[in-house]
């Protein structure tokens, strides 16, 4: 076949109908990958390394006695890099959010996958911790076969036993780890030191999401990635023939066969050992083009350059490419999609930093009580009622009490003096008190000042109802 052939042929084909993950009767095909070994798995060991560390490590971190990291969606309190977030931040929150899904769809638009292979938990999770205790307890793809399929044996009992004692051991550090990033390391503490009976909740969802980790890592597997990760099933819209894949280089390797037969029949590079496939934790053949399936786990280019260099050919037969660079030889495009992307990517950028620049630890509100009128008040005087709400985003005690600031006049709170708690919201009421010689007008302007001891934490601008208002009316 001549490579024109061979371009046609790629250019037309075909999606597959059929997931390597369900046999032809419809039950689930079992995966069983060859343990990879060679430079990009080195790699994304050590990376995985790094990530493992930050994860597990991020929730031990404090500043000033409080978490750097907490992500508490029971009480809609969260802190993000030691900065603190409550219910009325929400709209940074959903930005923060939007600019990081436009963020990754910008990064799968230029690099394909490359969140899943080298960024997400469960890939990590999966392939670099569970994956190396099976190879470990089991030995690699061929004696795990074998062992699935010999006898209840004493050595399979004792392996099989092993091995999944030690993934619930796993899944239970997880699960206190992920338990420990909603309610804080000093809460998870808590219901490990003390008696179960007081923490029946907490020792319940500790128990749940073991159960759940323990079901996704040593069943359910590439499955969260192929039948359930959203992400994966948009790939199909968020790729495109510019994007840089994990990508067999079929102009190069095509037509397929055995390193003998080479030079007499014209042959591609590829000698056909379904080494490639062999690695593959999603059980794909990356040579029928990108798939749903495929994780960007690398294992197939590390497996193929491995067989490239025993037969003397240029690495790179499967590598980071995009299929217009492998068909056409041309380098990566900025498609419209890419400045499209990058356009909103840009906007939101800079409308979540004005926004977070002009954020404020302390929100106040006071307005005037709707529906009520001015009161008559001994001595000549005239009252408005006021509603007060007071955000506390801080971790600090706070003390606050208003003062009238442009004009003479009185301001009575209805209640006892405030004193904010970390993270109170304050709701109240107040009155403000004004002789009627100073009323000149229908709505008064009047400026009120919120001080916190000597600190100034805000003016409000509002007015006042009198009754020179009646009198124009
Ligand atoms: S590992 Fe390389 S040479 Fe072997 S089948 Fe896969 S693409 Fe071909
Ligand atoms: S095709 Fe290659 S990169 Fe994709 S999941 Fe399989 S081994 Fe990993």
């Amino acid at each position: 076949m001549q490579k024109e052939e061979v371009k046609e042929k790629i250019a037309e084909e075909e999606f597959r109908n059929t997931i390597s993950i369900v046999k032809s009767d419809g039950k689930r095909k079992w995966i069983y990958p060859k343990k990879p070994k060679g430079r990009f798995y080195t790699a994304r060991n050590i990376f995985s390394i790094f990530l493992l560390a930050v994860l597990f490590g991020l929730p031990f971190i404090k500043i000033d006695g409080h978490p750097f990291m907490l992500l508490n969606i029971l009480e809609r309190k969260f802190i993000i890099f030691g900065i603190l977030f409550v219910p009325q931040d929400f709209y940074l929150f959903g930005l923060v959010m939007i600019a990081l899904f436009v963020s990754l769809f910008l990064v799968t638009a230029v690099y394909g996958r490359i969140f899943c292979g080298w960024f997400c938990p469960q890939t990590i999770f999966l392939e670099m911790v569970f994956r190396k205790i099976e190879y470990l307890i089991e030995g690699d793809y061929l004696r795990q076969i074998a062992l699935e399929k010999s006898e209840w044996n004493a050595e399979k009992i004792f392996k099989k036993t092993l091995k999944y004692i030690v993934f619930f051991g796993l899944s239970f550090v997880i699960s206190n780890i992920f338990l420990s990033y909603i309610i804080g390391i000093d809460e998870l503490w808590k219901i490990i030191n003390e008696p179960v009976s007081q923490h029946l909740t907490g020792f319940i969802s500790i128990l749940i999401f073991t159960g759940i980790f323990y079901f996704i890592f040593a069943w359910f597997r590439e499955q969260a990635c192929t039948l359930v990760c959203p992400y994966g099933r948009l790939q199909s819209v968020l790729l495109d023939k510019n994007s840089i894949v994990i990508a067999y280089d079929s102009v190069r390797g095509e037509p397929r066969g055995k390193a003998k037969d080479k030079k007499s029949l014209n042959l591609g590079d590829c000698i056909d050992c379904k080494l490639c496939v062999a690695v593959c934790p999603t059980g794909i053949d990356i040579r029928n083009g990108t798939q749903l399936e495929c994780v960007n786990c690398t294992a197939c280019i590390d497996a193929c350059d491995d067989v490239m260099d025993k037969i003397n050919r240029d690495r790179g037969l499967i590598r980071y490419d995009s299929m217009e660079a492998i068909l056409n030889k041309s380098r990566l495009k900025i498609t419209p999609r890419i400045i499209g992307y990058s356009t909103v990517l840009l906007i939101l950028i800079a409308v979540i930093s004005v926004l977070f620049a002009l954020r404020k630890d302390i929100d106040i509100s006071v307005l005037r009580t709707p529906g009520m009128l001015y009161q008559e008040m001994p001595e000549d005087k005239v009252s408005n009622l006021y509603n007060i709400k007071i955000v506390n985003k801080t971790f600090k005690e706070m003390p606050v009490e208003f003062r009238l600031s442009n004009m003479e006049g009185e301001i009575k709170l209805i209640g006892q003096a405030i004193t904010l708690k970390p993270l109170e919201i304050y709701e109240g009421s107040m009155l403000l008190i004004l002789s009627k010689k100073n009323i000149k007008m229908t709505n008064t302007p009047v400026k009120i000042d919120a001080v916190s001891g000597n600190e100034n934490i805000g003016s409000i601008e509002s007015s006042f109802l009198g009754p020179q208002s009646r009198k124009q009316e």
